[in-house]
């Protein structure tokens, strides 16, 4: 039998994926990172890439393991559990799946706002539960079309974020640490101006040490009582528990949330807020986009073994 080379960190590839990668070179497949060092010290030597679907730190540690990797595929746009300055020193590449899955992140974010500003989970519950028939009409909620909206991070995803709620005529102000090229919409160099500017802040950063906290107790301040933030980026990216204490107090209306600090151990304050919108992080969760990522890192994961240039390489 050959010598695997291909080392798959994952356990929830589809069986058509994983199929997909096993048909592409010889593998091993390990749930997590953490169970690499496992693996003998000739099944290490052999693997040149890996097809990473993990949740757990990739980082230089976990690299040295395996002395001839040559290339770290990511499933996901987000590579923030990969050490990839780190694998750069190493002389190890690292690929991501940016793009394909912009449409769907970004839809998730307004349905997250529409879903704050409607009611629509309180409404479906009047619905169901019969008290639209016993109480008559629910109290009357809120337009979100025509407000002031704040995206933070103006990259790929910010920007389809960005164009979807000016369809729904609303007034576009972002921060991003340059000013962009724009249809009208307002540059802020400091996020805290944004904030105090806007009624939604839309989160759209990268994750991962450089942005932690961005989102910080002095910005939800800024956003004010009828503010609401929506999170499609990380749950660092936020400082949840200034977030939390805001959403309890009242200092901010609500929130639309489907990243999360300690995912998939969400901190149980939220459950009990009636002003939240929660989502298992499932914004590129799609048949179709899961599908499409999953061809973007076999893709880059074909060309390495090919010595040929990556499609979407990061480092
Ligand atoms: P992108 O095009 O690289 O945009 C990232 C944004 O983050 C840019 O606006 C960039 O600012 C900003 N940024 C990067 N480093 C920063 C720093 N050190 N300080 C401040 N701002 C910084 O990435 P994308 O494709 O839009 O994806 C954004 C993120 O969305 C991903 O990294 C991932 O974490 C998250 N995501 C979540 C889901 C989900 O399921 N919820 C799915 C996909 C992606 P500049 O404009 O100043 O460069």
């Amino acid at each position: 039998m050959a010598t695997p080379q291909l080392l798959i960190v994952s356990s929830s590839y589809s069986d058509t994926d994983r199929a997909r990668l096993e048909a592409a070179a010889p593998s091993l497949s390990v749930g997590e990172t953490t169970e690499i060092a496992a693996l003998s010290e000739a099944q290490r030597a052999g693997i040149t890439v890996a097809a990473f679907k993990g949740h757990k730190p990739f980082g230089t540690d976990v690299m040295a393991l395996l002395p001839n990797l040559k290339l770290i595929a990511n499933f996901g746009v987000g590579y923030d559990s990969i050490d990839a300055a780190g694998a750069a020193k190493l002389g190890i590449k690292v690929t991501n799946t940016p793009d394909v899955l912009n449409d769907d992140v970004a839809d998730l974010a307004v349905a997250m706002l529409l879903a704050c500003c409607r009611e629509v989970v309180k409404a479906d519950a009047w619905v169901r539960s019969g008290d639209w028939g016993r109480k008559g009409d629910m109290p009357l909620n809120r337009k979100m079309s025509g407000g002031k909206l704040g995206i933070v991070g103006l990259g790929r995803i910010g920007r389809d974020i960005a164009e979807r709620f000016a369809a729904f005529k609303m007034d576009i102000h972002y921060h991003s640490r340059s000013e962009k090229q724009t249809p009208g919409w307002t540059y802020h160099a400091d996020v805290v101006d944004l904030a105090r500017e806007v009624d939604f802040l839309v989160v759209a950063l990268v994750g991962g040490a450089a942005t932690k906290g961005y989102v910080s107790r002095e910005v939800i301040q800024a956003l004010g009582p009828r503010g609401i933030i929506i999170n499609i980026s990380r749950g660092t990216t936020i400082d949840e528990a200034a977030m939390l204490d805001a959403l309890e107090s009242g200092a901010i209306a609500g929130a639309g949330l489907d990243v999360f600090l300690n995912e998939p151990r969400v901190d149980p304050r939220f459950f009990a807020l009636p002003n939240v919108v929660l989502q298992p992080h499932q914004g590129s969760a799609t048949v179709e986009t899961r599908r499409d990522m999953a061809l973007l890192q076999l893709e880059n994961i074909k060309m390495q073994l090919a010595g040929k240039p990556l499609v979407t390489p990061v480092n």
